[in-house]
Parts: structure tokens; sequence; C-alpha cells
């Protein structure tokens, strides 16, 4: 049905964007908030959520009237935008802390007084607490001149999403104080769990609800044995695929990226920049810039680098370490490919590598036990994400996103639909439940490589030195050449054997923590 907005809206379109034609949603959240709904808008990265509160900010035929209060979590990203707005001739103001005093006031006053309102007023969630912003608002709610709110990057607002910030939380203020203004939601990430959260603490429960697809079609996703550190495959990779393209390489720890980055450049003359929460201000901006521009191409990076990223032609993602939870890793890839054309994913596995995230979130302090329990549980998706070698990369991620793919529509765009031939499918029931059955009790430790080389039956010294060669697990997976790690791995990822949780004691040392070993004896049962 045509609204009454539907001709200016199509003009705006056209004549101050620039865009022949709406993308999949968009409409349908702009004419859902120009008619005074609240909107909750799910779009993958990159889908265009940005035009869905500032095309209907610019129109005078809505239901809504006045200024649209956009709220996002970076300065920097929201400075991209203000200026993107002002070159199409939008008014725009943003309140940032680090302008000076003189210019806050002067947009305040323009916001309170003045008969020449900007359009649109771009904030942060701290922003929106502080008393003159909440008195500014109020002055403009009294006079029926707030048209609506726009959260963006909402999921920030839960304590279940990855970038909970507590400023996010306090936007339950909005309907509390504002009633009557529409508040529009937007995030690019959301498991079912973290929606809830989102329509409960905004108070939003009779939104319109958007979501499309996260399927990113022109993404190749892969997930590679690690050997060593994974350098001499990465650097393969890229000078074989990637020679001179753009793309960001996921490390760990701070001194991954330094260790990486310098030797792409000194020993593989890939030139690469490291980028982490440890660098300067000024430094990160650099970076950052000559990323922008094209001058810097590669960079090795922590998850740091990220949120508000926007770059269209990022040609390759690896993740030289596993990433921490699946929604992470979808939020890390998706920064390639923005343009559309093909880009690689590639992720570089091996147990070990989860082993010692295992062991440090549970040597985190500073979570609590629950979170501590979610992280954990995010990081075993993870591994079974790279231990899956059969079903469609697509499909496993997007069902975390509790979407259902139908992996025939995956075009072979991932490893496990190339391989899809090749790859043996073997009942390891029998195995599994032996070694089980088997698992000597708990005063024997063994770590995972023991218990590798132990079922591999092993001539090993310290084995024997343990008396391990005694155990009627000794050799009982003899005949099993490579696939004994995988089951063993696998076993450990599926929870059958259980690795023993390390409860931080300030007697025990570092090294004892480093030695502490897999204990077996908590085996679980099988369905
Ligand atoms: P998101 O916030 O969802 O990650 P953005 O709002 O930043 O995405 O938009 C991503 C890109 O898509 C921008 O360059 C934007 O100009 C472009 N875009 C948005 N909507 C359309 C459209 N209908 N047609 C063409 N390009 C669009
Ligand atoms: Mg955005
Ligand atoms: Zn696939």
């Amino acid at each position: 049905m045509e609204t009454p907005w539907y001709s200016e809206v199509q003009k705006k379109l056209l004549h101050v964007f620039k865009v022949e034609s709406f993308r999949r949603n968009q409409l349908e959240a702009i004419n859902a908030t120009l008619d005074g709904q609240d909107v909750f808008l799910l779009m993958p990265t990159g889908g265009g959520k940005s035009l869905c509160f500032q095309l209907p900010a610019i129109c005078e035929t809505g239901r809504t009237k006045g200024v649209t209060v956009v709220i996002g979590p970076l300065i920097s990203l929201m400075d991209d935008q203000v200026q993107a707005l002002r070159e199409k001739g939008i008014d725009v103001e943003a309140l940032n802390k680090d302008m000076p005093a003189e210019k806050s006031r002067e947009i305040r006053q323009r916001l309170r007084h003045s008969s020449n309102k900007p359009k649109l007023l771009y904030v942060t969630p701290e922003r929106i607490q502080l008393d003159d912003m909440n008195e500014t608002l109020g002055l403009l709610y009294r006079q029926g001149l707030l048209a609506r709110f726009a959260v963006d990057e909402v999921h920030c607002i839960s304590e279940w999403g990855r970038d909970f910030r507590d400023a996010y939380k306090a936007l339950d203020v909005l309907r509390k104080n504002f009633p009557k203004v529409p508040i529009m939601a937007l995030t690019g990430t959301a498991t079912k769990r973290v929606v809830n959260d989102i329509v409960t603490r905004l108070k939003i429960e009779g939104c319109l609800q958007l979501r499309q697809s996260f399927n990113r079609r022109n993404l190749n996703y892969m997930v590679e044995a690690k050997v060593g550190r994974g350098l001499a495959k990465i650097v393969e990779f890229i000078n074989s695929k990637h020679h001179g393209k753009t793309g960001i390489i996921y490390c760990r720890s701070r001194i991954d990226c330094e260790q990486v980055a310098g030797e792409l450049c000194d020993q593989h003359r890939i030139p690469a920049k490291y980028f982490h929460a440890g660098l300067d201000r000024e430094t990160k901006t650099q970076i950052l810039q000559d990323w922008q521009s094209g001058a810097c191409k590669v960079v090795v990076a922590t998850t740091a680098f990220g949120m508000g990223i926007d770059k269209a032609d990022v040609r390759f993602v690896i993740h030289q370490c596993l990433p921490r939870s699946l929604e992470g890793y979808y939020q890390e890839t998706g920064r390639a490919g923005r343009d559309g054309k093909p880009a690689d994913c590639v992720l570089y596995y091996n147990y070990g590598d989860a082993q010692s995230l295992f062991r440090l979130i549970r040597n985190e302090d500073t979570t609590s036990a629950e979170s501590k329990e979610a992280s954990e549980d995010g990081l075993r998706r993870v591994v079974q994400f790279c231990q899956n070698v059969i079903d469609c990369r697509r499909e496993q991620v997007l069902a975390y996103f509790d979407e259902k793919f139908d992996p025939r529509d995956c075009n072979e765009q991932c490893d496990n639909c190339r391989n899809g031939g090749s790859v043996q499918v073997q009942d390891v029931t029998e195995i599994t439940k032996m070694i089980v059955s088997r698992m000597p009790n708990d005063e024997y430790r063994i770590t995972r490589n023991q218990l590798v080389d132990i079922v591999r039956g092993s001539q090993k010294k310290d084995l024997r030195e343990k008396g391990f060669d005694q155990l009627s697990l000794f050799g009982i997976c003899k005949d099993k050449g490579e696939n004994v790690e995988r089951i063993i791995d696998l076993m450990l990822s599926e929870q059958y054997l259980a690795t023993r949780s390390i409860q931080c004691h300030q007697a025990w040392t570092k090294e004892y923590l480093k030695r502490l070993l897999i204990s077996c004896g908590e085996a679980g049962s099988f369905s």
C-alpha cells in the first residue's frame, strides 16, 4: 500500500543519497519509523543500515517531526558518517567529549532555541547520561521535536553480546523519559538470546522486527590445519592468491601481532603493520588512515581492530589463531568482501591453540563464573566448527544465529562443500566407548598428547617411566593411523573426555599451571 510519504522517500533516495533502489528491508524499516513505530533491524554488516535512519531523518511528510538522535559507540565511526552526510548537504551535528566546550554549547543552543535545528544529532551513549543532554532532549521532546532514536550497534546493550558496554545498558532511560519517541534498534549481529535482551532492555516489545539472511555469499570459508605458527602456509596463501591485495590477519595476543607482522615484512617481503589496543592513539589513527587509503595493505591485528572498520576491498581475512566465539568469527570474517566481490576467509587451527585458549579463559579472574561458562561454551563451538569437516561452513556459522541454511546454496564456496565427495565418514562410537571405559582414574594425570601416545602404543621412554604402558588403554588405537588425534580431539571438544578445571590457587606457580595436565577421570556418558 502506498504511504503518504512514498514519493518524498523515493525522491530523496535518488537525489540526496544517489541510490537507485532499496535493498532488502530498507523500505520496510523506513516506512515503519516514519509511521512512528519501533523497529528492530537485523542486517549483516555492509547491508545498509544507516540509510534506514538517515533517509527518514530528512523527510518532511512522515508522522514524526524534528531531530533524529543517533546513538553509536564510536566517535571515529560517527565522524565518518557525519562527514558523508554533510557532503550530501544534510544538516547534521555530532557531540563528542573531545570537542571544545564552546562548540558543544553552540550545538546545544541550536537544539534548544534555534528554529533551524539539525536533522540528525550523533551522540555516544555516555553523552545521553549527562544532565545537560537530558535537559536538551527533554526540551525537544516537549516541543514535539524528537523524531526518533536510532540506536546503532545495539548488541552492545547485552551482556550476552561480545561488545557489551555499560553506557549502553543505561539506554533504558529512552523509553522511560521519552515514552512517545519511536526507537529504531540496529545491529549486524544478534543471536536469539541477544535479540530478546535488547527488546526487553529498550522496552520495544511491540516493535517491527526485520531480519534477513546473514549469509555472505561472496565469502569463501576455509579451515586449514595449522603447522607451527602457521606462517609458512599464510605466506604461501597470500603470495599465491592475494599478492599485493588488502587483507587482515587476526592473532590472539599483542606480541603475536608484532612478531607475525615483523616476520612478514623482514623475511617474506609482505609489507604488514600490526595493530592492537596497546598502541597509542596517534599510531592507531595513522595505521587506520594508511589502511583506508590503501598505503598499507596487510594489517596483523588483535580483535581490537574491529568495529567501524569499513573498507570495501578487503580480499582476505586470516585467523592465525582461532577466535573465541563463532559470533566473533562471523564479525571478523565479515570485514572481507564488503564490495560484493569474492574474498577468502581462512582459519588456521590446531587443538593446542584451543587448549591454551580454554586455559586462558579459566584463569581470567575478572569475570563471573557464569560468563566464564559462556566463554567456554562459545569456544567449544568454535572447536566443533573447526573439527567438523563434513557440514557446510555457512550452515554451521549461520546455525549459530539460529538461521537455517540450505548447503546447496553455498555453491561450493567453502572447503567442506568442495571436498564433499572425498570425505570418508567413519563411525567412531565403538572406539570412543572403549577409550572412555578404559580411562584410568583421577590419580593418573594424562595430557592430551600423552593420551594420543598411549592409545597409539608409543614406545616413548617417559610413558614407560610413568607406567602408562601398563594401562589397558595402551595401544588400543594402534591401527588408526592419523585419525587417532582427531578422535581424541573430538572427544575432548564434545566433552566425552573432560579437562580438569583449573582453579587458580595462590600457591600454584605459573610453571605448575603450565604443567597442569588433562585429567581424563571425569568421562561423560554416551547417548
Ligand atoms: P551497515 O551499517 O549495515 O554495515 P552501511 O549503512 O554502512 O551498512 O552501508 C554500507 C554501504 O552500502 C554504504 O556504502 C552505503 O552507501 C551502501 N548502501 C546502502 N544502501 C544502499 C542501496 N539501497 N543501494 C546501494 N548502496 C547502498
Ligand atoms: Mg553501520
Ligand atoms: Zn558450504
